[in-house]
């Protein structure tokens, strides 16, 4: 997708409107319009990036510190109980907008809304054969 049809990029460039809660020189935070509990946000690169894939080294580190000023400032304001931090690549993985963004999502003890749960076991010999096949 261009970037000159992307919903996040019109939105930094002030042709939608949003709720914004965090900027900065290469970050905004959003509200996300179809929030999954209060404060639910997202953390966005002002540059189009599909994915994690693409986004340069340097900007990592920005993105993220972003991330933890968001995490502040809703733990300070709503005081939940927690957090969880995802990010979603590809639409296999349920990425509806193909550019880059975090969800900082706040969760109240026993929200029941997500959890990792546990996958089945993995012999120490498959987890021995993967690590070989990652090798560099
Ligand atoms: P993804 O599934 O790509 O990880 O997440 C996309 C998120 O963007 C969804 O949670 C969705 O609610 C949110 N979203 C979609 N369109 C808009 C919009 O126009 N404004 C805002 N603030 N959030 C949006
Ligand atoms: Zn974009």
């Amino acid at each position: 997708m261009p970037a000159s049809d992307c919903i996040f990029c019109k939105i930094i460039a002030g042709k939608i409107p949003s709720k914004k809660i965090f900027e900065d020189s290469k970050v905004i935070g959003i509200l996300d319009i179809n929030p999954i509990s209060e404060g639910h946000t997202l953390v966005i690169p002002k540059k189009h990036y599909e994915t994690i894939d693409g986004v340069p080294d340097g900007e990592m580190g920005a993105i993220f510190g972003a991330v933890k000023k968001v995490v502040l400032k809703l733990r300070a304001k709503l005081e939940p109980d927690g957090f969880s931090v995802i990010q979603n690549n590809n639409e296999a993985a349920g990425q509806a907008i193909p550019h880059f963004h975090i969800h900082v999502i706040p969760r109240k003890e026993g929200d029941d809304l997500f959890a990792l749960n546990p996958g089945q076991p993995a012999s120490d010999e498959q987890l021995d054969e993967l690590v070989q096949k990652l090798e560099d």
